[in-house]
């Protein structure tokens, strides 16, 4: 029930992974990459679920709580979203 988020942090994740976060309260959905975490946020000892409590929507004036799942590699292959 969500407890990985609080046993993994940013530095722990394999290479190449990417969180989606999906804003609770407009829907506004982004992806977190490992390397942001890691390198641009310096967040590497960080666990998933401090990053989660941090993250807010970036949509103006929403400022909504995030909620961070994992992505992973062999469910988004051959997916492609948003091409209407
Ligand atoms: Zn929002």
């Amino acid at each position: 029930m969500g407890s990985w988020k609080s046993k993994l942090r940013c530095g722990d994740l394999p290479e190449g992974a990417k969180l989606e976060a999906v804003c609770r309260r407009c829907g506004q959905v982004r992806y977190l990459t490992r390397g942001y975490l890691v390198d641009e946020r310096a967040a590497g000892h960080l666990y998933i679920d401090e990053i989660e409590a941090r993250s807010r929507c970036r949509v103006l004036g929403c400022k909504g709580r995030m909620r961070l799942a994992m992505m992973h590699r062999n469910q988004t292959s051959g997916f492609v979203g948003g091409m209407a």
